[in-house]
């Protein structure tokens, strides 16, 4: 017999897990189909995911935190420094009253939290290690399971199998080509010395993160430009240290024994518009974020928590509900616009990204104003 479901979730990363808990909360049945295997996460090194304060209340209050499984550490401090040592500017828990600017925890140990309160909940069914086939691209969805030689009904789905989407090729959604012709390279390392809190750090080479994870270690997020890949030498054992602790000075010294977590290339595709009647799309699916400002995950968060938000049908004649999806788009634009004048005004080193890293910086540490709302912005306060 054909099981039918509210909605089908497919993919099975962090953003389809958090959205299937949710839809569960609001007493919906729910199919997760996930392509390869749903409960056996590999263990690697700890491999850092930044969450806003937003995401952080809001997995607080649906009790999805835990801080011993997550191996969370607080943020206190973020320094920026765009190109040069003029151009820095310092934020700390100060600027919030008090308040810390986010945490960082272990992506791997999260989704395995959450792929376990998926696995025990009574609303989600579990589909994994499957290929799917839609047979019908509009509501009521009829879904082929091809190793099973099954099928289930769908009134509504949700699309969240990452980045450059199937299943947005297969329903012909409009997307935008984009490339940041970067490679982001995720590498534990042991220092000699570090300075305390995050760090962002803009050259022309690339973009880089240092995230704190123990007494003797940084995460670093390494988004370099293609024509310096070679240069840094990340997945070889002779990769070049030296040139990536020039880059980070003078933040961290004694860099030593780098290990590659693993490596993303920024080139992706965007949705035009991120849901078509019945089926929404959120994660990567619908975008990928540059990892400046970490917030592909954060704001992925904020849609959930809007479709929580959401008293009323989240459907209406087969259309989603018209003013979550302008909250949605407001909040989606913004976020876009935010990182596309990121991208185009301080992501080269050319005369324009000089003049705006000066003038970024000097404003930040001239105005305390500014300085607390683009920090609220960045940590995700209301
Ligand atoms: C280097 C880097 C650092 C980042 N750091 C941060 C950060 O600090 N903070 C933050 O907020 N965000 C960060 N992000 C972004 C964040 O990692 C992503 O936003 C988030 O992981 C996206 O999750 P997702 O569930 O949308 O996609 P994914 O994690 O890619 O999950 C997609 C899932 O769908 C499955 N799938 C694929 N195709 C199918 C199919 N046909 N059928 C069924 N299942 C399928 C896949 O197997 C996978 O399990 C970072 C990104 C990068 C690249």
């Amino acid at each position: 017999m054909t099981k039918k479901y509210n909605f089908t979730v497919i993919g099975g990363g962090l953003v389809g897990c958090l959205a299937s808990i949710v839809l569960s909360k609001k007493n919906y049945s729910i199919c997760l189909i996930e392509k390869k295997s749903f409960k056996t996460i590999i263990p690697d090194n700890f491999s850092p995911l930044s969450l806003t304060i937003n995401t952080i209340d809001f997995l607080k209050k649906n009790r999805l935190w835990d801080d011993g499984i997550f191996k969370s550490s607080e943020i206190n401090k973020l320094t920026i420094k765009l190109f040069n040592s003029f151009n820095v500017v310092q934020f700390t828990s100060d600027d919030l009253n008090g308040e810390k600017l986010g945490s960082i925890i272990d992506k791997s140990s999260f989704l395995s939290f959450l792929r376990d309160k998926c696995l025990k909940d009574q609303n989600i069914d579990i589909v994994d290690e499957i290929d799917l086939n839609l047979e019908t691209n509009t509501s009521p969805f009829q879904i082929s399971l091809i190793q099973t030689k099954s099928e289930i009904m769908s009134e509504n789905l949700i699309v969240t199998d990452g980045a450059n989407s199937q299943l947005a090729k297969k329903l012909n959604m409009k997307s935008l080509a984009l490339s940041y012709k970067q490679t982001s390279f995720m590498l534990t390392v042991n220092f000699k010395s570090v300075s305390g809190g995050a760090f962002q750090v803009f050259t022309k080479k690339g973009i880089f993160a240092i995230l704190p994870y123990n007494d003797n270690s940084v995460s670093i997020v390494a988004s370099v430009y293609d024509d310096f890949i070679d240069d840094f030498n990340f997945e070889s054992e002779n990769a070049n240290i030296q040139l990536l602790e020039s880059e980070l000075c003078p933040f961290i010294k004694g860099i030593h024994n780098p290990i590659l977590l693993y490596k993303y290339p920024l080139n992706t595709t965007r949705l035009v518009t991120w849901t078509r009647q019945n089926i929404i799309f959120l994660g990567n699916s619908s975008q990928l974020l540059h990892p400046f400002g970490a917030q592909g995950f954060n704001f992925a968060v904020d849609c959930v928590k809007e479709i929580d938000n959401h008293s009323t049908e989240l459907f209406i004649d087969n259309e989603l509900s018209s003013d979550l999806i302008e909250t949605i788009n407001m909040k989606r634009n913004t976020v876009l616009n935010r990182i596309d004048f990121t991208s185009s005004a301080l992501m080269k080193n050319n005369i324009l990204a000089n003049l705006s890293s000066s003038f970024f910086s000097k404003a930040m540490n001239s105005s305390a104003t500014l300085r607390k709302s683009i920090l609220k912005k960045l940590v995700g306060v209301n």
